[in-house]
């Protein structure tokens, strides 16, 4: 018999498109051999062209949702991703506040294409509540700055007054390398992670699967460096798999787990 699976449970928004949100992190999680649980946060309506509405879920709802899944499975780790709007985030910090499982926490404020997917009081509360129960929080340069009240972003920093661990991804800087930096609060030691970019307009959901491949990595007890380093090999292998199936920017792909990736 097949060995039973571990449970990832993922809080996000929807994406009827499926290139991110919660359809992109049951795929990434169905890649990894592991059973994704989904609570939805927020629907949103959009494309490959853009985000046209943005409607979320009453925060009540989505509380019940987790608790529903917390009592019942043995869930191994959480992602959590867009939040939408201040209450649903106070309710999602409230939820996972009693749990012991790593939690890997991908701040999303805008998407690409520009659409706000967070409200700004809603800013507050992930920074102030839900980012210090994380065991990872993923920001990008842009979400880094807002969460840095519009400072320089820096993962150090970041990292100390959040009071966990931040790896800072650095995907939309110029240039023909990429560079995420990973630091721990406190520490004063910063790991940088460079590869050549991978030229591809299709690099829509790049942040749900690589929070979501991290969570995957934490669930099967790996560390944070080694999470860290398998979700960055998960994200490379989903822009080299990346077409575009829409009029606008396609998803990341993760077809397969990288070749010889146990993660
Ligand atoms: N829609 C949802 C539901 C998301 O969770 C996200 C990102 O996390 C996005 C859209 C934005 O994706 P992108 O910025 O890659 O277009």
């Amino acid at each position: 018999m097949a060995p039973v699976p571990q449970v990832v449970l993922t809080i996000a928004g929807s994406d009827p498109s499926g290139g991110a949100g919660l359809q992109a992190d049951l795929r990434a999680i169905a890649v990894h051999g592991q059973l994704g649980a989904a609570v939805v946060t927020a629907l949103t309506v959009q494309n490959s062209r853009g985000v046209m509405h943005v409607h979320p879920v009453d925060s009540g709802l989505v509380a019940a949702q987790i608790a529903a899944v917390l009592d019942d499975m043995p869930v191994a780790a959480i992602k959590i991703g867009m939040l939408g709007n201040a209450e649903v985030a106070g309710a999602v910090a409230d939820a996972v506040s009693g749990t012991s499982v790593p939690v890997v926490l991908d701040p999303v404020i805008t998407s690409t294409s520009g659409a706000a997917l967070l409200s700004d009081a809603a800013l507050h509360v992930v920074r102030d509540r839900l980012a210090p129960l994380a065991t990872l929080v993923t920001p990008n340069l842009a979400e880094a700055r807002a969460l840095l009240d519009g400072d320089e972003p820096d993962a150090a920093r970041l990292a100390d007054l959040l009071g966990v661990p931040v790896l800072l991804t650095g995907g939309h800087a110029a240039g023909d390398l990429v560079t995420d930096v990973l630091d721990f609060p406190g520490e004063g030691r910063t790991r940088e992670f460079s590869a050549p970019r991978i030229p591809t307009p299709h690099d829509h959901g790049t942040g749900c699967l690589l929070s979501t491949s991290i969570a995957c990595s934490l669930a099967a007890e790996n560390s944070v460096v080694e999470a860290v380093e398998h979700g960055r090999r998960c994200v490379r292998a989903g822009l080299v798999a990346a077409r575009g199936l829409g009029a606008g920017p396609g998803a990341v792909l993760l077809l397969d787990l990288p070749r010889g990736d146990g993660f």
